[in-house]
């Protein structure tokens, strides 16, 4: 099949993963850099059930950072948001991500895009060589994160410096709950739904 926009043959699927608790602007702009970068016709963000790595610490519920994702990414026709892995029941883990995503969009090629804190576990992550077979992995660069690849499949990890944004999701929840401003960190909605559902008030990591 051609996709009309593009005339390539195959529709470029890139795949931005997080708790997204909440989504930030450091966010917004990898996905954007990839997505000029890589040539991407959509940036998907899944927002992630209960993640693996988190279970020391009360995520907030999936609905809620579902909900903030889908208000940070809305006016942005390239970006959309999806819901396997919140719907998806226990631990989230990235290969079933890529096997729903895959099986959702066959005529897409996978580029999953993470930061560099992410990057230096991914060989810890669950059925990891088969990730590199469903995916390109784009690893884009982090304030405060050192950005290697070493031991990873080369070829498949593409390495992209995007500008650097020192905003953490950790830092804005520590913010919200010190009752500092999280205005221009995060996107003006997810300010007001952060605020409107007192997210982040009184709770302790
Ligand atoms: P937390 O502090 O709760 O861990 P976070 O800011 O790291 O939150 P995540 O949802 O854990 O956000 O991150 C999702 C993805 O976005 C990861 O691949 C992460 O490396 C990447 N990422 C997060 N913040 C930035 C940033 N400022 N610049 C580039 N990449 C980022
Ligand atoms: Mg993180």
């Amino acid at each position: 099949m051609q996709d009309a926009a593009q005339g390539r043959a195959r529709t470029r699927l890139g795949v931005m993963g997080g708790t997204f608790d909440p989504v930030h602007h450091g966010h917004l702009v990898a996905a954007s850099e990839a997505a000029a970068q890589f040539d991407l016709d959509e940036v998907v963000f899944v927002p992630t059930g209960q993640p693996s790595f988190k279970q020391d610490r009360d995520v907030t519920v999936a609905e809620h950072r579902y909900l903030m994702t889908v208000i940070a990414t809305a006016s942005n026709p390239r970006f959309t948001v999806s819901r396997v892995d919140v719907d998806r029941v226990g631990l989230t883990y990235t290969v079933d991500t890529l096997r729903d995503l895959r099986a959702q969009r066959p005529e897409a090629d996978l580029y999953f895009i993470t930061g560099a804190d992410a990057v230096a576990q991914m060989l810890t992550w669950k059925d990891a060589a088969e990730l590199f077979e469903m995916a390109r992995f784009v690893a884009v660069s982090r304030p405060g994160h050192a950005l290697s690849v070493a031991g990873l499949p080369a070829g498949r990890i593409d390495v992209l410096e995007v500008p650097a944004l020192a905003i953490s999701s950790t830092d804005v929840r520590a913010r919200a709950r010190a009752g500092k401003p999280v205005w221009y960190l995060v996107p003006d909605g997810v300010v007001q739904y952060i605020a409107k559902h007192r997210l982040y008030r009184g709770r302790h990591e």
